[in-house]
């Protein structure tokens, strides 16, 4: 009986501390490599090169959600899933970051 309630209470704290895990916090602005026109406010976890996005992680998108620069039209990115999340994978230097 005592071992089932610990089992119990164990699995009840893990499932309620997953929503709680924290997202990240930095915003970073991505702009349009060749003419600077800002694409989206990101929230970027981790340190290191811009590679991919995660959508649920865009905070603003100035984009019309087809993975081109709405000024110059250039396409920046592929969208990619990533296990149940949509992303998208930026072409090489198409796009830059800034704080
Ligand atoms: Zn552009």
């Amino acid at each position: 009986m005592s071992s089932f309630l610990l089992l119990k209470h164990i699995s009840c704290r893990s499932f309620s501390t997953l929503p709680k895990k924290k997202m990240p916090v930095k915003t970073i602005n991505i702009f349009c490599n060749s003419c600077k026109t800002k694409l989206y406010t990101y929230r970027k976890g981790g340190k290191g090169a811009l590679v991919k996005c995660i959508e649920e992680r865009i905070v603003k998108d100035f984009t019309n959600k087809d993975y081109k620069c709405p000024n110059c039209l250039k396409e920046f990115g592929r969208p990619f899933r990533l296990g149940k999340r949509n992303a998208i994978k930026f072409i090489g230097d198409r796009v830059y970051h800034r704080k």
